[in-house]
């Protein structure tokens, strides 16, 4: 849903101008907040990735270590 930040309003798609601008004060109009989250979300997600091969690097060296004790 396209949110104007000057409107502080959303606007439906159909609404909106040609050049993809405000009908009511003609300024930018990027997408909702719950998009920019969704954005957000998913760029995190490597942070899990990396956190997940952390651990399982992390519990095979130690069952490997416990080969040798
Ligand atoms: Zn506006």
């Amino acid at each position: 849903m396209p949110w104007c930040e000057q409107c502080s309003k959303y606007h439906t798609p159909s609404a909106m101008s040609d050049d993809g601008t405000c009908p009511v004060c003609g300024g930018p109009v990027g997408e909702s907040e719950l998009r920019a989250a969704e954005v957000a979300r998913e760029e995190s997600a490597p942070w899990h990735f990396k956190l997940l091969v952390g651990a399982t690097v992390a519990y095979l060296g130690w069952r490997f270590v416990q080969l040798f004790v």
